[in-house]
């Protein structure tokens, strides 16, 4: 947020907040809050698709607002846009399978004959439109129960406070993030820790995310599920085989490629028109799926409010809010600081910003997107206040989160590696005594 003062609002003289330039709104009374500002929202591809989604985003955020203020909304588990995915999915699987059958029919007719050829297309063209489930994370890179007992009684209990199966598996992972992932034809689950994150939280916000994520498991989300997968990613692979990344402007490029003949030429329009059509097909599905995604959001920050407590849930929420300012700072203070005082830089720069934590909330509505996967934190925070507060089910004693971070130790020392690159690491004074 910059300091430079935009003036006064138009509607109740309120101050006026605006980022680097962009587009001011009004804190008091949400005057001009809902504009597209590309200063806060830049386009990723086409202005006028981001722009159209950005309006339409922001229209889906208030009806989500709307069903889940008070008491967050019981999953309905057949919405128009889930059954349109399913059918989707549905058709492409049997036709991946109808290609299967057709193509080996054709090979063997009068083998060996010139039935193979369009035989063999089609059993290629099958095994494309085969649909995937993933994989998991690799053996070395799973977090195992010996290594950090304590860290995994942390989330049977919260498995357990939240009525959910533990994960399969458990990565510590680089970023700055937390997510639970679906893999496998039999729906294992594994659980992404993101230590930078993690490292920043108080202990009880770490519980909060930890819920959230085991959150994910109770009442399933629908656009993980194997029935809407293959509508989900199917198309983006079509659009990125038929050159998704090519523009115009490189098609056109005379000084490519040397002497392209007109065949050529026409070939890579068509190629370009076929990928364009196939990425606005996925652009228009995933829009649909990230929206049913963001519904399962709200229900897994109903559970982490039941496990961790609201006030924490809601701490977690305006922290994340904070993510910039916040990994700006431990950026610099990685110099000097070890891991394990992050949190407290983290906690003196979150209550030094309690007073514009308003303003921070309306940037995360600010920048929702059609395709995002999540509604914005500022939503989510507002939500969880609004709701009946919930004391924490589940709280670890000191003992135990000492337990805990002695246990990750490793992983704290690779992120405060990755955090210093170039620069050695100078503890000062403070840091040594402890
Ligand atoms: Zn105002
Ligand atoms: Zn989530």
């Amino acid at each position: 947020m910059s300091n430079q003062n935009p003036g006064r609002c138009p509607d109740c003289e309120g101050e006026l907040s605006v980022v680097d330039g962009g587009q001011p709104w009004c804190t008091a009374c949400e005057w001009n809050l809902t504009v597209y500002d590309p200063q806060v929202l830049p386009p990723r591809g086409w202005l006028w698709l981001e722009r159209w989604g950005h309006g339409v985003a922001t229209r889906l955020d208030n009806r989500l607002f709307t069903e889940n203020h008070r008491s967050p909304a019981e999953r309905s588990h057949w919405t128009a846009a889930r059954v349109l995915l399913v059918a989707i999915s549905t058709v492409l699987v049997l036709t991946a399978l109808g290609c299967l059958i057709v193509g080996g029919m054709l090979m063997l007719r009068d083998f060996p004959s010139i039935w193979v050829v369009p035989g063999l297309g089609l059993i290629l063209l099958g095994i494309v439109l085969r649909p995937r489930f993933g994989r998991g994370p690799r053996k070395r890179h799973r977090l195992r129960r010996e290594q950090a007992p304590v860290f995994f009684a942390l989330l049977d209990e919260v498995a357990s406070a939240a009525g959910a199966p533990v994960p399969d598996s458990v990565v510590l992972a680089s970023e700055f993030n937390a997510s639970m992932a679906r893999y496998g034809l039999r729906g294992h689950h594994s659980l992404s820790i993101g230590i930078p994150l993690w490292l920043v939280l108080t202990p009880q916000m770490r519980v909060a995310l930890v819920a959230h994520e085991v959150g994910h498991l109770v009442n399933g989300d629908p656009s993980r599920g194997l029935l809407v997968e293959p509508a989900l990613s199917t198309f983006r692979r079509f659009a990125e085989a038929t050159g998704a990344e090519r523009t115009l402007g490189y098609v056109f490029d005379a000084d490519r490629g040397g002497n392209r003949g007109i065949g050529q030429l026409l070939f890579e329009l068509v190629l370009w028109v076929i990928s364009r059509v196939f990425l606005l097909i996925h652009i228009g599905l995933s829009a649909l799926g990230l929206r049913e995604h963001q519904r399962a959001e709200i229900r897994a920050d109903a559970v982490a409010a039941h496990v961790a407590g609201s006030e924490a849930l809601t701490a977690l929420l305006d922290r994340s809010a904070l993510s910039d300012v916040i990994t700006t700072a431990i950026g610099h203070a990685a110099e000097t600081k070890p891991p394990l005082r992050w949190s407290e830089l983290a906690d003196r720069l979150h209550q030094g910003r309690t007073a514009e934590m308003t303003q921070y909330r309306q940037l995360t509505q600010r920048g929702t997107s059609l395709w995002s996967s999540h509604p914005p934190l500022g939503l989510r925070s507002s939500l969880v206040e609004s709701w009946p507060q919930e004391e924490p089910t589940v709280a670890l004693t000191a003992s135990q989160w000492t337990q805990i971070d002695e246990e990750l130790r490793p992983w704290y020392t690779a992120a405060h590696r990755a955090v210093l690159g170039a620069r050695d690491y100078r503890p000062d004074s403070e840091a040594t005594i402890r």
